[in-house]
């Protein structure tokens, strides 16, 4: 309800908040209007972000389904794109999922990750822009990707198909800042050829009982990659995921992976909200869907947060590991 300073109620200064001084003096608060201030906050930022010293690739990863890897990847992707970063999404899931969401055509036969995978075409061939961004690329996933465990289980260097794929020159053709690899549920060899053609590693947690199950298992797989296939590798961000406030046990299962994990999480939390969930039936991001929602603010924060805190970081800083890595940090959270 408006009061009559004409302050929101909510005009706390934090994040994703407005305040009275965002208005006009002569317009009146009300939900509305805050609505609107956020929408034309989101779709159109202040501020650029800056590119980041190298361009940064990564992984998104967590073979536990239904966490939120593909709508973090094309939320993501899509702030940093909104934010002036030019990002490239590649969809390694046959589910082609981060595809629907982006608005992108996969149907079977169109040029893909599959094609690239397997060296048949280069990355340049494959990609596709977004109709929500022209800083939004993407190499769609179709049906095709679902055979390729097993036909790359006979290819040579198998494991690191993906990699050779991405070379340098090919993403500096496409000028691209940052490439998200939207990972399939499983630690297959799509996971593994995302793993190994990435420097880094994004894991989503969602804030649920089962969260921490199975993790141990992603981070051992992780530093079999590192030792055997790419030292440069390392789990730099970790994201929660459908965080809903009402629950303690959200609360529980943010502090402990807070604890496991330390400043590898990052402090924006995205909530659980409806319009996040809706946003693929679109064909849309939920910064395309509904720019003024809360999960659009999140995820526009998350993405600012991933450029700006961690986007200049020295290799030197990202390799520090991750809390009680190599110990017993890895079985604790296996439990
Ligand atoms: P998979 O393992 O099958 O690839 P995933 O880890 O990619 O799944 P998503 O597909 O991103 O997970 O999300 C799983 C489901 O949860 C989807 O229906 C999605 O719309 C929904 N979802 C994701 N994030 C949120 C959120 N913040 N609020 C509400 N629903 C969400
Ligand atoms: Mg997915």
């Amino acid at each position: 309800m408006p009061c009559a300073t004409g302050v929101s109620p909510e005009a706390t200064g934090a994040p994703g908040r407005v305040s009275a001084s965002t208005f006009p003096s002569e317009v009146a608060w009300t939900p509305i209007a805050e609505e609107a201030e956020r929408a034309t906050r989101v779709k159109h930022p202040a501020a650029r972000l800056p590119r980041p010293v190298r361009r940064r690739v990564l992984a998104v990863a967590n073979q536990k389904g239904g966490v939120g890897k593909t709508t973090s990847t094309v939320n993501l992707a899509a702030g940093l794109a909104l934010q002036g970063l030019r990002t490239l999404v590649i969809d390694l899931d046959p589910q082609g999922n981060a595809s629907t969401a982006l608005g992108i055509e996969h149907r079977a036969g169109t040029p893909s990750a599959y094609e690239v995978l397997l060296g048949e075409i280069g990355v340049v061939d494959a990609v596709a822009v977004s109709p929500q961004s022209s800083n939004l690329l993407c190499i769609p996933a179709t049906i095709d990707l679902a055979g390729s465990e097993i036909e790359l289980v006979s290819m040579v260097a198998r494991e690191s198909r993906l990699s050779r794929s991405l070379s340098g020159v090919a993403l500096d053709e496409l000028g691209v800042d940052y490439v998200f690899i939207d990972c399939p549920p499983s630690l297959g060899l799509l996971t593994v050829n995302a793993l190994v053609a990435a420097p880094e590693v994004l894991i989503p947690i969602q804030c649920e009982y089962y969260a921490l199950e199975g993790l141990g298992q992603l981070l051992r797989n992780i530093e079999l990659v590192q030792a055997h296939l790419n030292p440069a590798l390392t789990v730099s961000t970790i994201l929660l995921t459908m965080y809903d406030g009402r629950t303690k046990l959200a609360d529980q299962v943010t502090a402990e992976v807070r604890k496991h994990f330390g400043d590898q999480v990052l402090r924006t939390v995205i909530p659980r909200s409806v319009k996040v969930s809706e946003a693929p039936g679109f064909g849309q991001t939920v910064l395309a869907y509904d720019p003024g929602s809360r999960g659009a603010l999140s995820y526009l924060d998350a993405a600012r947060e991933i450029a700006l805190d961690r986007g200049n970081l020295d290799r030197g800083n990202l390799d520090r590991g991750y809390p009680d890595a190599g110990h017993s940090g890895t079985s604790e959270v296996s439990r």
